[in-house]
């Protein structure tokens, strides 16, 4: 059977990076075991280096850091390296988007924030669609995806892939909705 997802997007909260706690290593590593398709695993948590490499990866999965947390982006990049993951990175709306361009040629991912990170059901923040037309420019031909987070549903996403994105995360408007493969269906409508 063909999956209704292309794959699962884990928020880590630590309650000090983000105000909210949600789950660490232990119950996505339980889930790693049950589930196929590639996991992205989204660290809202102070000293990624120290965790990410506590995570089950796969080669196809991604591990996604905030360029605002504790450790530094080469820190945690090397602490990715020894992972079979490839590594992802991320930024609050409020950040410039210039300081990831640093990193474009070590990541394979930008993951950019179209709510503050830290609570689900937030309304999408309509200027990450300059932010998405302006990573697209400057990552030009490297093999970097971009993703968007927070926000997404049937009203928005058009805009959001029309803008340049590869990938997108929902929450909410699957999770909201009382027939949850209704609702990926519609997504997928809405987006072309
Ligand atoms: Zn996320």
């Amino acid at each position: 059977m063909q999956p209704l997802v292309d794959c699962f997007h884990w928020d880590v909260m630590d309650g000090h990076f983000v105000p909210n706690l949600t789950f660490g290593p232990p119950v996505v590593n339980a889930l790693r075991t049950h589930l196929d398709l590639p996991f992205e695993i989204h660290l809202m948590i102070d000293q990624p280096a120290t965790y990410a490499p506590q995570f089950d990866v796969r080669p196809a999965d991604t591990i996604l850091f905030h360029l605002e947390s504790s450790d530094t982006p080469e820190a945690i990049l090397s602490a990715i390296a020894n992972t079979p993951a490839s590594a992802g990175i991320t930024l609050r709306p409020g950040t410039p988007l210039e300081s990831v361009f640093p990193y474009l040629d070590q990541v394979s991912m930008v993951l950019v924030m179209s709510v503050e990170p830290g609570f689900g059901g937030q309304a999408f923040m309509p200027e990450a669609l300059d932010r998405i037309r302006a990573l697209k420019r400057e990552i030009g031909t490297r093999p970097v995806e971009i993703n968007v987070d927070g926000g997404i549903n049937v009203q928005t996403v058009h805009s959001v892939v029309e803008a340049g994105a590869d990938i997108v995360v929902a929450g909410s408007a699957v999770f909201g909705q009382p027939d949850r493969t209704e609702a990926i269906a519609a997504l997928r409508e809405a987006a072309v």
